[in-house]
Formats: structure tokens, C-alpha cells, sequence
């Protein structure tokens, strides 16, 4: 989204990143694993610092990147996460054990569109909900989860801006236009969702935060 010099501005004013951060996304570029990018992660973390979640769900954990930095914003956080690819999942749980942050992660292994209404009954509401997983199924992903949100909750979704592409359908790859269209009315539904206030953020590959009014 941002254009490459930008991007290298803005990461380079952040402060050094600590040694495990650094690994895990080295770990995720040797395994190609798709995690946030490092500015809105840095942003993401922001809201975290001011909004003090007492519980977070994430749908989409890949390796733990996103859930072991989310905590690192607000280490007495409570942190549910959901995987459905078993390689992932392991090498999350791997990661999480390895910094000794079992007790406030939770892994779910499954697919996110049957676990998340399983939480209802069982878990307390979640104070952020981030959504970072099959970008076709973000609406689904978003009606699921309304019900376990408090009063006052945050929605994240990451990647709403697709790489430019749904601001400018036409420029995007013919194989992505599916996609790109899902997207694009995914934002037209956030921005009219007659319960949230959504601001769309060109930050990273763009990030949509939803407020429950
Ligand atoms: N949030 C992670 C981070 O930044 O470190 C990156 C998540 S990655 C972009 C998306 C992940 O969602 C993938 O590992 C994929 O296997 C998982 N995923 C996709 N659809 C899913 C679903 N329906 N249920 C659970 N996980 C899903």
C-alpha cells in the first residue's frame, strides 16, 4: 500500500526491534508464511497500548507473530487465537511455549467459521477482535464474532486495501479480482454496519477499525 519509501522511512523510526521479534519474521520469511507488516503491526500495537483490552480474540494466528506482539503491547492481556492449518498451528504453539507465553495465548486449533460461535458459550465477551484470516470470508468472519464483542469493543481487520487494488479494481491482477471485489464489499458493509463507526487506515496493507457504538 504505502510506497516503498515511505515504508522505509516509517520502519525506520521505529525503535529496534527485540531479538524474538526478529526471528519470528525471519522464521515467517524462510516458511513464506504471510504475517502483518511491520508499520501497521506498530500501529495495531498503538490501539492496544491506548484501549487496554482485557481480552483479545485473533482469527488467523499463522505463526503467533501477530498474538506474541499484541501481548508484548499490553502483557496483561488475554489472548484467544484461532488456526486451521496444522503446520501453523504447531509452530505457533512451538513459539509461544518457547517464550513462555502459554498462559495468556490460547491456540484453538480449527476453522475460524465453526470455533468462533463455540466461544459463546463458553468464554467471556472480547474487548478486540482481529481479524486476519481468508480475506473471501472476512464478512462471515465479522458477523460471527459481533455476538462475543463487549460494549465499546474494537474490530481490526488488516488487509482491506489489498495492495491498492480496491481503491482501483481495474489494476488488479485478473486471478485477485474475486478477491478484490469480496474486500471492497466487505468495506462497503463496515461502513454502513448501522452498530460500528469504521475508519479505513492506508497504513500497511490497509486496516479497518470498527467501533461498536
Ligand atoms: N495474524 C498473523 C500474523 O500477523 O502473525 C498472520 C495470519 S495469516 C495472514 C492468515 C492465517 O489465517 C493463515 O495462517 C491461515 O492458515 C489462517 N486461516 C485462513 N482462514 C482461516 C479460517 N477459516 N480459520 C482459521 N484460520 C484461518
Amino acid at each position: 500500500m504505502l510506497d516503498e519509501q515511505l515504508r522505509y522511512y516509517l520502519n525506520q523510526t521505529h525503535p529496534p526491534k527485540g531479538e524474538w521479534v526478529k526471528e519470528l519474521e525471519e522464521q515467517a520469511k524462510t516458511d513464506h508464511v504471510p504475517i502483518m507488516e511491520s508499520v501497521s503491526m506498530h500501529f495495531v500495537m498503538q490501539i492496544i497500548r491506548i484501549s487496554k483490552p482485557k481480552r483479545i480474540l485473533e482469527i488467523g494466528t499463522a505463526i503467533g507473530y501477530s498474538a506474541l506482539r499484541m501481548l508484548e503491547a499490553n502483557p496483561n492481556t488475554s489472548i484467544v487465537t484461532i488456526e486451521r492449518d496444522e503446520v501453523r498451528y504447531q509452530q505457533a504453539l512451538d513459539n509461544i511455549q518457547r517464550l513462555n507465553k502459554q498462559h495468556h495465548i490460547d491456540v484453538i486449533y480449527g476453522d475460524a467459521l465453526e470455533e468462533i460461535s463455540k466461544l459463546q458459550n463458553t468464554a467471556d465477551p472480547f474487548d478486540l477482535i482481529f481479524i486476519d484470516a481468508a480475506k473471501g470470508q472476512y464478512k462471515r468472519f465479522f458477523e460471527l464474532s459481533v455476538p462475543l464483542l463487549s460494549n465499546n469493543g474494537l474490530i481490526i481487520t488488516d488487509n482491506v486495501l489489498f495492495r491498492g487494488y480496491v481503491a482501483n479494481p481495474e489494476s488488479s491482477p485478473k486471478k485477485y479480482r474475486n478477491m478484490v471485489d469480496k474486500i471492497k464489499n466487505y468495506n462497503d458493509f463496515l461502513m454502513s454496519h448501522s452498530d460500528f463507526t469504521t475508519s479505513i487506515i492506508p497504513v500497511g496493507d490497509g486496516v479497518a477499525l470498527s467501533y461498536k457504538t
